[in-house]
């Protein structure tokens, strides 16, 4: 493959930071260079701000734009992304790691995800409202208005599919905005905005800005001309930006960590729940916010699930992510070092290693950053593998004896994404999902996600929902609108006599 080279994308052209600083991008499968990006500051991000700035309030291209040609060029958008979809797949594959099927449901997620959006956009919105008549015959509805300059920070785990959740809706919305991908993994990006250029936004509707958080990320936190900032990634970071962001008092919206619990009954179905439960935690290499990475089994039924899940994780194929195994490298070599470190705490702390636990270096993955499958039994809560986000391929394993139980060690957690469920009573089912305090449950599957349908935390893993008519909601402003419609001089407060 090429070396290719990722600049900004800023007021409709292709431009290298201020700086000139440039970075390499390193392919987690072999070490090797497969791209550079220019590295931008603050000063290139503040250049972004200005350009839609200007859009969305001077020139008002976008946000005035006839819906329906709005909707045109977001479908011309999905259509340019599903003709190029092979190469964004496997540039995706090759940047993040994830094997090459994986990226193609992403793409094909992100191409539909416009097409839902570009349709939401021409949806009824708002409302009208009765009014008693103390001030005279009057009528209140509520107009949905685009929120201004949206600020879009994303990381590096589903690149180009985390971007365009946000970008979609917000550009359907009308608004303009700056984004900020991870600088692992612009090169989706690139595609992406290369699309956007050719579909004809007008200049300064859609900014890209590849650089650091510590730079890039906080200028657009605490600029006081964004509008909105919305934000996927760490929980830490998360907090930083809600601080940051604090000065003008922007929207926030925000998709953070998780810790999933994954409640497995003894009457569940054992083929069903063990390759859900690898589904769970072992797909994207367990580089997913709402892994189920923490298995909680009923005890009588621990020996047999764990026994047939070491089977089938230990018969996992692992190598390069264009070869399409099981599981490919993790992203970068100190995302690798961490979660072998919180490999060698859980061994350290005493729980039982029974599949993995080690970097895998067979043949040419010897190159790469690979971790084995890792599941570790006989966990307790206060280990630290238990109750922090590892965000690898590593699941740990708990009992429980009675469904209070079960719940009540699901949520002893600071997170609240996501659960799962198990089991063939329905009853207890919906019970135990409805006492699970996360934003997204499933029952007998583990991690489908619809573009249609909300997503988003509970407790320190977020705020706001993305996806579905919830999250076309939170890139809009609400503004009510109350009409006299026998206007005339009525006194002060004369008629007042509600
Ligand atoms: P991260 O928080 O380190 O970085 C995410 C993005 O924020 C990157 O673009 C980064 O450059 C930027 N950033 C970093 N520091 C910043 C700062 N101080 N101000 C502004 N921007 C800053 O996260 P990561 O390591 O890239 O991604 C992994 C995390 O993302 C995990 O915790 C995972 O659970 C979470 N995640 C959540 C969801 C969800 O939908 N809830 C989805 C995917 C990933």
């Amino acid at each position: 493959m090429d070396i290719l080279h990722v600049k900004n994308y800023i007021d409709g052209a292709w431009r290298d930071s201020v700086s000139g600083d440039k970075k390499e991008l390193i392919n987690p499968a072999d070490g090797s260079i497969s791209g550079t990006h220019t590295n931008s500051g603050r000063e290139d991000a503040a250049q972004a701000i200005n350009a839609a700035k200007r859009a969305f309030h001077d020139d008002k291209i976008w946000p005035g734009m006839n819906v329906e040609e709005r909707t045109d060029i977001l479908l011309k958008v999905a259509d340019l992304l599903e003709k190029r979809s092979d190469e964004a797949a496997r540039i995706e594959s090759i940047n993040s790691g994830k094997p090459l099927r994986e990226a193609e449901a992403d793409v094909w997620d992100a191409v539909h995800c416009f097409r839902y959006f570009a349709g939401l956009a021409a949806a009824p919105q708002g409302g009208s409202y009765q009014v008693p008549d103390g001030f005279g015959k009057m009528r209140s509805f509520s107009v949905h208005e685009p929120v201004g300059v949206c600020g879009l920070i994303t990381p590096w785990n589903f690149p180009l599919l985390m971007g365009v959740w946000k970008i979609a809706p917000a550009l359907a919305a009308g608004n303009c905005i700056v984004y900020k991908p991870s600088s692992n993994t612009p090169l989706s990006a690139k595609i992406l905005f290369e699309i956007f250029d050719e579909a004809g936004l007008p200049p300064g509707t859609v900014n890209m800005v590849i650089g650091p958080g510590e730079s890039v990320g906080q200028e657009i936190a605490e600029s006081s001309d964004v509008d909105m900032v919305s934000f996927t990634g760490s929980t830490a970071t998360g907090q930083d930006i809600s601080r940051r962001a604090a000065g003008n008092l922007k929207k926030v919206s925000l998709e953070l960590g998780g810790k999933s619990p994954n409640i497995i009954f003894a009457d569940a179905d054992l083929e069903g729940a063990v390759e859900w439960a690898m589904i769970g935690i072992f797909f994207n290499q367990g580089e997913v916010c709402s892994a189920g990475s923490r298995i909680i089994i009923e005890a009588s039924f621990k020996d047999k699930f764990v026994k047939r899940l070491t089977e089938r994780a230990k018969a996992m194929t692992i190598g390069n992510p264009l070869d399409n195994p099981d599981m490919g490298p993790l992203i970068t070599e100190s995302h690798m070092n961490k979660v072998l470190k919180y490999i060698e705490s859980g061994k350290a702390e005493g729980a039982k290693c029974v599949c993995g636990g080690y970097r895998y270096t067979d043949g040419e993955c010897a190159k790469g950053f690979y971790v084995a499958p890792t599941i570790f039994d006989d966990c307790s809560p206060a280990m630290k593998i238990v109750r922090e986000e590892i965000f690898g391929p590593v699941v740990t394993i708990q009992t429980f004896e009675t469904e209070e139980e079960a719940v009540s060690i699901a949520n002893s957690t600071e997170y609240g994404l996501a659960g799962g469920v198990f089991t063939t009573d329905g009853a207890r089912a919906l019970r135990v999902v409805e006492g699970i305090r996360a934003g997204i449950t499933w029952i007998n599957c583990y991690n489908p996600t619809f573009t249609g349908a909300p997503w988003g935390g509970y407790k320190k893993s977020g705020v706001g929902r993305e996806l579905g008519a919830k999250g076309f909601e939170e890139y809009q402003e609400v503004k009510q609108i109350n009409i006299l419609l026998n206007p005339g001089p009525v006194g002060w407060y004369t008629d007042y006599n509600l």
